[in-house]
């Protein structure tokens, strides 16, 4: 089983912790994502898989063999990194094929693997070109292929697509997937950027300030978010979450009163939270003219145009909520009315910021494949 498995895993830098106890598995043949804000530990958590930085304490195992002390080059790992690496005054082929040449095997095996990987990545042709005179999309390409001609069983990847252009980037990880498919390597892939994680990802692992928030499928992390930190960094744009007080099966938002099901009613008493913030996506709020049975009413500051939609910012009493509408007939001071579709709040501890769970009756099927929608002329 080629799993990669962290145990309450450390990292610090003299007194700086920036990986705090990591537990986590990744299953063999599995595209994990780590994703998270800059400066959260992304990188250093991937450079400890692949032996280049030292673990400060715990155990990682690879395998099912404890790793700590096993020198990078022992590990059967294949990286691609943030900005390349490619070996400047060497050719494409040279850059591919160098680590295959150290590591000795046989010409005509190097010589298919390079012919598979320059025509799976569309090389052919710029086989005697130096890195400086490619372009983006394609030095990336090299780097990906050096990484696949190895056929190690793990496939580490930093930021791998974070200076391609969107088109190529879109192009890009529809070729990962691909690779992936092909060689069924364990895939470690770090990003900032939640569509990739989303696109790319069986599973993401959330993180943030050196620990995981959460770790799940999209569509969970989407539909069902462990918390709030999640809650507002998955999804664009982010979700609102506000203070509220329950009371008799309603929760108080200022002044107003949105009366919930009984299936939520039940789950908040049955928590064992006592004060709580409401949480609802853009997207799941439906915005009306006039008055609404269980709408609340706000005020429109603003509309910014998203493309295919408009985000409205409403101001519902002091708090500032974002509503997404396919309508932009949408002017400033004017009067909305927002009602939430209850099969999509959210609840949150306000004292823990953990989810206070969802009620049994939302079954999981209701859980729908999360659709990440990419401008068209995108759609190579
Ligand atoms: P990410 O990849 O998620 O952006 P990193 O893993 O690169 O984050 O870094 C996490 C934190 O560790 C950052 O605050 C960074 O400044 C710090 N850090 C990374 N490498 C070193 C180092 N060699 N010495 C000291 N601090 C470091
Ligand atoms: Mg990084």
């Amino acid at each position: 089983m080629k799993e990669i498995r962290f145990e309450n895993v450390w990292k610090s830098y003299g007194k700086t912790e920036v990986v705090k106890g990591l537990n986590l598995t990744i299953e063999a043949g599995e595209r994990l994502i780590l994703l998270g804000p800059s400066g959260c530990g992304k990188s250093t958590t991937l450079r400890m898989i692949a032996g280049l930085e030292e673990i400060t304490s715990g155990d990682l195992y690879m395998n099912g063999q404890r790793v700590n002390d096993v020198p990078s080059g022992k590990r059967d790992v294949a990286m691609v990194f943030q900005n390349y690496a490619l070996y400047p005054h060497m050719n494409v082929v040279d850059n591919i094929t160098y680590g295959l040449r150290v590591q000795k095997v046989p010409k005509e095996e190097i010589n298919a693997r390079l012919d598979a990987a320059l025509q799976m990545l569309k090389l052919k042709g710029y086989e005697d070109r130096l890195p400086k005179d490619l372009s983006g999309g394609q030095r990336q390409r090299v780097a990906l292929a050096r990484a696949v001609v190895k056929k190690s069983d793990y496939f580490l990847l930093d930021e791998p697509l974070s200076n391609l252009d969107a088109q190529l980037r879109v192009s890009a990880r529809k070729e990962l997937v691909k690779i992936h498919e092909l060689y069924k390597q364990t895939i470690v892939y770090v990003t900032h950027d939640q569509i990739e994680a989303m696109t790319v990802g069986d599973r993401i692992a959330l993180m943030h300030e050196g620990k995981v928030q959460m770790l799940d499928t999209p569509e969970n992390v989407y539909h069902r978010p462990a918390n709030i930190f999640t809650a507002r960094f998955i999804g664009s744009p982010p979700t609102n979450v506000i203070d509220v007080e329950y009371q008799n099966g309603a929760l108080k938002i200022g002044t107003q009163t949105l009366s919930l099901p009984a299936m939520w009613a039940k789950q908040i008493e049955q928590s064992r939270a006592s004060r709580f913030a409401f949480g609802i996506r853009p997207e799941h709020l439906e915005m009306f003219h006039t008055p609404k049975e269980n709408a609340l009413q706000g005020t429109v500051k603003y509309v910014e145009n998203l493309g295919s939609s408009y985000g409205v910012y409403i101001d519902l009493q002091g708090h500032e909520i974002i509503a997404v509408s396919e309508d932009k007939q949408w002017a400033e001071g004017e009067a909305v009315y927002i009602r939430p579709i209850l099969d999509h709040i959210h609840l949150f501890d306000r004292d823990t910021t953990d989810s206070i769970g969802y009620p049994s009756e939302l079954s999981s099927n209701h859980v729908e494949r999360v659709i990440v929608h990419e401008p068209e002329h995108l759609l190579l």
